[in-house]
């Protein structure tokens, strides 16, 4: 038998220099996210403020659960927990291991434009999809995936828009090959924080033993907040003239034109979106870096009450 070269595509938006393509669907204030954790070295932790904002949990969330909206932000690591326990327990969650700064809920959307189109990315790997979409990915078999309802919580042409959906990538890559192999530095005993010290993805980055051979995959943390498919996706998208989606291939450098971070509430992440992804430097920056981004970004994981 032949060798026969594996082709695996990131899923991203394309870059863009104008406005011309704006956003038409904002985010709206997330409902409940978690506090981050700040794990204090004088406790025996790492000493750092942590919250993973690339983690939903997609459950139902009563418009009025207030008990994370008015939480402080972040809560030393005990604090961190009973909070955990005490938001579990108000919504019927099983017990299980959560990341700090997961959002609870659905992701929530203003629709600020005529939606015309079949994607839509209000940030890198929260994909937004039509029924369309939804439909010529069943059609076709495609494996790794699973659709999650949005809320539309207002914007201008809210009353028009249709269904639509977030497409969340369940299928596992395993973890990356890099270009130097990415290693696990050190796990927090206090917070459980882990950190790595991370190589570059290339076209020789998916394992084709530890990959569970799903058409939609993400690797392993610390580069699970990006979505990769394979050649059939693809094509499936191409046939399909969908727009406003890029597949380039893994280990290309792509440029991201990254729309503003989330907007949480100011109770819940006051000094902006470094706290957000867990470096507390106290410093504000309103966008991140193109070179910086694969790996922290909101997106998803984690269960769901509501699978297909
Ligand atoms: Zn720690």
């Amino acid at each position: 038998m032949s060798y026969r070269p594996m082709h695996a595509y990131m899923v991203t938006k394309p870059f863009q220099n104008s406005d011309l393509l704006g956003p038409r669907l904002d985010f709206a204030e997330e409902n409940a996210v978690l506090p981050g954790i700040r794990c204090d070295a004088s406790i025996g932790g790492c000493g750092k403020v942590w919250a993973d904002g690339s983690r939903r949990l997609y459950v139902p969330l009563p418009e009025n659960h207030f008990l994370l909206r008015e939480s402080p932000w972040p809560l030393p690591p005990q604090d961190w927990q009973d909070k955990w326990q005490q938001v579990r327990q108000s919504l019927n969650l099983p017990d299980m291991q959560i990341e700090p700064g997961t959002a609870i809920g659905y992701t929530r959307l203003e629709v600020r434009q005529k939606w015309e189109i079949d994607i839509e990315w209000p940030y890198l790997s929260t994909v937004i999809i039509s029924q369309k979409v939804v439909d010529a990915l069943q059609n076709a078999g495609i494996t790794g995936w699973r659709k999650e309802p949005v809320v539309i919580t207002g914007g201008r042409y809210a009353a028009v828009a249709p269904p639509l959906f977030e497409l969340v990538v369940e299928g596992r890559g395993g973890k990356a090959r890099t270009e130097p192999e990415t290693r696990l530095l050190s796990v927090c005993p206090v917070c459980g924080r882990k950190k790595f010290d991370r190589g570059k993805l290339n076209a020789n980055s998916l394992d084709l033993d530890q990959w569970d051979k799903s058409d939609f995959f993400r690797f392993d943390a610390p580069e699970h907040g990006i979505y990769y498919c394979t050649e059939k996706v693809k094509s499936l998208f191409e046939a399909n003239n969908f727009k406003y989606v890029v597949f380039p291939e893994i280990g290309y450098v792509h440029k991201f034109n990254v729309s503003p971070p989330i907007r949480y509430a100011s109770s819940t992440s006051p000094t902006g979106w470094l706290e957000w992804r867990g470096e507390a430097s106290g410093q504000r920056l309103p966008y991140p870096d193109a070179e910086d981004l694969p790996g922290d970004l909101p997106s998803s994981d984690s269960v769901s009450s509501n699978d297909q």
